[in-house]
């Protein structure tokens, strides 16, 4: 099959498999001020105590590293808006675990692909050292925002991303030519924590760091910042003007089961952890664990007391 066609039949198979945008980026080094940034970022502690992110930048910084043989990234977005928000509780934490759905259905692609093509490959999702957002733009699928998250214009930023590293050639999608931001700066001025400036996102004031990624004592104080947040922080991608096009996901397994949907503020404040293992089986949140939801949770009460 020619290259051209093959790399339509990839594009409207990963469709076909539930991603709202597929696009192809040529696999080689990232571009030296790319590295040379995200050093700097690590260098000023603003990954706070993700110390995976220090690790394995040979392969981060040159994904025919981490896969031999690579020749093309197979960069895929999924919508995860909900049909409804959760009152306090992150997006995109809903449903099941996104890293094994969208891994899996790159798998499935994987075979696609092989169906008609031999070929060798990898899939990624939020599980290994790729600069999932830099192939992203590569690939022509959206841009970074001053929220750090990957836009893509018309739909907006809720969106998984994943990477199927395959060792065939492909044709090469171009990078979106502008930016568009423009003068916007709402998620920046939005940011409970003061997280985000035009340097970039500093993780040690970020809510969703804070309440998902962070071990140990919350920073004291943090109540009021937090609001109703007590598992993640979706103000910067709510308040971005991209993100009124966004529409709801109809995967099935993203969706929240009746239990989830029907919790409230007073229902979370008494949850069990047997409670807590019934509702976030095969759940994203099932790595925070009971203890750190709890701590969450009461952070928020304590900032209800003392009002
Ligand atoms: S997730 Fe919340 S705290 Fe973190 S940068 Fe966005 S608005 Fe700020
Ligand atoms: S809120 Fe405005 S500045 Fe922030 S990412 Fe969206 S468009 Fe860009």
């Amino acid at each position: 099959m020619e290259k051209e066609d093959l790399t339509r039949y990839i594009k409207s198979e990963a469709i076909r498999l539930g991603f709202d945008i597929c696009g192809i980026a040529k696999a080689e080094a990232v571009a030296e001020e790319t590295a040379q940034r995200y050093n700097n970022w690590i260098g000023k502690g603003s990954h706070a105590t993700m110390q995976y992110l220090e690790r394995n930048c040979d392969k981060r910084f040159d994904p025919t590293l981490l896969v031999e043989g690579c020749k093309s990234i197979i960069s895929v977005a999924m919508n995860y808006a909900p049909k409804q928000p959760i009152d306090g509780f992150a997006d995109y934490a809903q449903g099941k675990d996104y890293h094994k759905i969208v891994k899996e259905r790159l798998y499935r692609l994987l075979q696609s692909i092989n169906d008609i093509c031999p070929v060798q490959g990898r899939a990624f999702c939020d599980s290994a050292p790729v600069l999932e957002r830099y192939w992203a733009v590569k690939a022509g699928i959206g841009y970074i925002g001053r929220n750090r998250q990957l836009i893509i214009p018309g739909k907006g930023s809720a969106f998984f991303l994943g990477e199927l590293l395959v060792d065939i050639e492909l044709c090469h999608d171009t990078p979106l030519s502008r930016d568009f931001c423009g003068s916007c700066r709402k998620c920046i001025e939005s940011c409970p924590g003061g997280a985000l400036s035009d340097n970039g996102l500093d993780a040690n004031k970020c809510l969703s760091y804070l309440t998902i990624e962070h071990r140990g004592e919350l920073p004291e104080n943090i109540g009021k910042k937090m609001g109703n947040c007590f598992y993640g922080c979706d103000r910067c991608r709510t308040v971005c003007p991209h993100n009124r096009f966004s529409t709801p996901n109809t995967i099935p397994e993203l969706q929240p089961s009746d239990t989830l949907r029907q919790m409230t503020m007073e229902k979370w404040q008494v949850l069990t952890k047997p409670e807590y293992k019934a509702l976030f089986r095969h759940s994203a949140v099932e790595r925070c664990g009971y203890e750190q939801l709890m701590r969450n949770i009461n952070a928020l009460e304590k900032e209800d007391k003392t009002e």
